[in-house]
């Protein structure tokens, strides 16, 4: 006996002594970020801006093939610096800068030679953005914001210009959301901007000129938008309408470049068919369980399908008033907090509170609700949960939006988005010494955190283990691995929008109107519908791995804790700093 445990011990130390230490920080390698830094704020001001750098706020870059050869130019040079640096003169925490600083350069060469958006997605082309940076900065007064957004505006037309020039055989569905968002940010200009004005100290003659930058701003809005109706209305001015399906090759150079994941696409798309066979048959034993609470007597039917669509029909009935659907996100967040703390599953910092916000104009037309944080350098401006109110929307299509967010899925919706999900992650993030790691966060590490936090708090025993809860969640992650799904399927597969809708509305159980959203947004999006599951699987299994290594030493709390400490670097990445 005792010779086996020396044995084992002397394994022990061996594992030990080979596992690689850290090293101290490299300084050559500090000086490299700090001087990079500096050049890429120059090169990209709006980028700086939405970082936090309000030195930055009253300059608007120009989109022009100038401006694209100076960037690739800059991204060519880095690259041959950051490869100079070698793991072993590294610490850990610089080696995944070094990775991160590099994928974001050779992505940044492969925008500009290969993928070429800036011609064929007119969305690109949206100020507004630029202008709310400004005027939502809490490190100056509202007339100094206004100061900084009269110089910027002064470009806008020029912008516009440029925008209108560069498009080339644009995707229509690119074409007809950027119309929309136009239309948006008209309304946002000549209504709530123009009012500030009204509202500031500054002299009658400032004003004046600040009216008059904010008309011409909206008039060239205007003029894009009508360049946008000409578009829709005659494809062939501009050489015709470009499939927005990538294909095989842009897809795979995208996703390795937007993804950071250990799998190929191929590997993530049969995850995810594994994963939809799975989450399906534990929503029928739940709503075999749920069958007779709903239906008394009744037996259920044959078929599985219409098993879990009539329980769900069922549930779907409980959610809030189209009126009062901001309101009831509202209540919800300090009950998550406290939660999160009773159950001892993450610090949350008291001082950066969450505020519910029904979301802005311009921003309108994705998602139904999303975090919009300050960047690393912005840490006093506040983070706003962007909730968008109902309207604009037939009495139908907030019913079935509702009974999509009913009371149960609206619950893990704030999970996701708030807390503890992207909210707290991005505190966390913000918090993390390194500036690479804040301002290149890997969404699929950020999506993967977000939909992890709804498992665990189910698990951790939030919503008492209601069978309801739990086959409202598995609905709410089949559409998860649906997306995944989806977006494959779209750009490599052509599947229809028939097929989608049919994947994601029986398949997935989704109400037509979101599902219907879903392909609007699969179709101008690529791989950021991936990011969820495989940012999911890699983080779920990372856990797994660490409880079954540490038995009972296992800590949740302290897992948590350590994983976001490291900002939002690539699981892959995280993984081997937490060793
Ligand atoms: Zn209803
Ligand atoms: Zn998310």
């Amino acid at each position: 006996m005792k010779t086996i445990v020396l044995s084992l011990s002397a394994l022990f130390f061996l594992a030990c002594t080979t596992t690689p230490q850290d090293r101290p920080d490299n300084k050559d390698f500090s000086q490299a970020v700090d001087k990079y830094l500096q050049e890429l704020w120059d090169l990209n001001p709006g980028f700086a801006a939405h970082m936090g750098l309000s030195q930055y706020d009253d300059i608007l870059k120009i989109p022009n093939k100038e401006a694209r050869d100076k960037d690739v130019e800059f991204a060519k040079k880095e690259i041959a610096v950051f490869e100079n640096f070698k793991d072993e003169d590294l610490s850990f925490s610089q080696r995944t800068d070094r990775d991160l600083i590099l994928n974001s350069m050779k992505r940044d060469i492969w925008e500009n030679e290969t993928f070429r958006s800036f011609e064929w997605n007119p969305m690109m082309y949206n100020v507004g953005g630029a202008v709310s940076i400004v005027l939502e900065s809490q490190k100056k007064d509202l007339d100094e914001k206004l100061k900084a957004l009269s110089k910027k505006l002064l470009k806008v037309p020029q912008f516009y210009q440029v925008a209108k020039s560069t498009i080339n055989r644009p995707t229509q569905p690119h074409t007809q959301l950027a119309l929309k968002q136009s239309q948006g940010l008209q309304k946002y200009l000549s209504g709530e901007v123009r009012g500030l004005v009204k509202k500031s100290k500054l002299s009658s003659r400032e004003k004046k000129t600040l009216y008059q930058r904010i008309d011409a701003s909206a008039e060239a809005v205007r003029r894009y938008a009508t360049f946008l109706k000409g578009i829709l209305a005659n494809p062939k001015s501009v050489g015709g309408f470009r499939d927005f399906r990538l294909g095989k090759e842009l897809y795979e150079d995208k996703f390795k470049f937007d993804l950071q994941v250990s799998y190929s696409p191929e590997q993530l798309y049969k995850k995810a068919l594994e994963a939809k066979e799975d989450t399906r048959s534990k929503m029928f034993e739940l709503a075999i369980q749920l069958y007779p609470k709903y239906f008394g007597e009744k037996l259920p039917p044959k078929d599985r399908q219409k098993v879990i669509q009539n329980v769900i029909d069922k549930i779907s009935k409980n959610h809030t008033k189209p009126d009062e659907f901001v309101e009831t996100v509202r209540k919800q967040i300090p009950e998550l907090t406290k939660f999160v703390k009773d159950k001892d599953l993450l610090t949350l910092d008291p001082k950066k509170p969450l505020k519910v916000r029904e979301t802005p104009q311009y921003q309108r037309g994705f998602a139904g609700a999303s975090v919009d944080s300050p960047g690393p350098f912005d840490k006093a401006r506040e983070t706003f949960y962007n909730v968008t109110p109902l309207e604009n929307m037939t009495k139908a299509q907030k019913e079935s939006y509702l009974r999509e967010y009913n009371d149960y899925t609206l619950q893990i919706l704030n999970i996701h988005e708030a807390i503890p999900g992207h909210y707290a992650q991005l505190v966390y993030s913000n918090k993390s010494p390194s500036v690479i790691k804040s301002i290149f966060g890997n969404g699929t590490m950020i999506e993967g955190w977000a939909v992890y936090t709804e498992r665990m708090m189910l698990e951790s025993g939030y919503g008492d283990n209601s069978p309801e809860l739990w086959l409202m969640y598995y609905k709410w992650f089949l559409r998860v691995v649906t997306n995944t799904i989806i977006d494959y399927g779209i750009h490599n597969l052509g599947l229809t929008e028939k097929e989608a809708m049919d994947l994601m509305v029986n398949g997935a159980f989704q109400e037509k109107e979101e599902a219907r959203k879903k392909w609007t947004r699969a179709t101008v999006s690529q791989i950021q519908l991936c990011s969820y599951f495989a940012g999911f699987s890699e983080i779920y299994d990372l856990r797994e791995q660490q409880k079954a290594k540490k038995g009972d030493d296992f800590n949740l709390k302290q897992f948590h804790e350590t994983f976001l400490s490291f900002g939002s670097a690539p699981v892959r990445s995280i993984k081997k700093l937490m060793r």
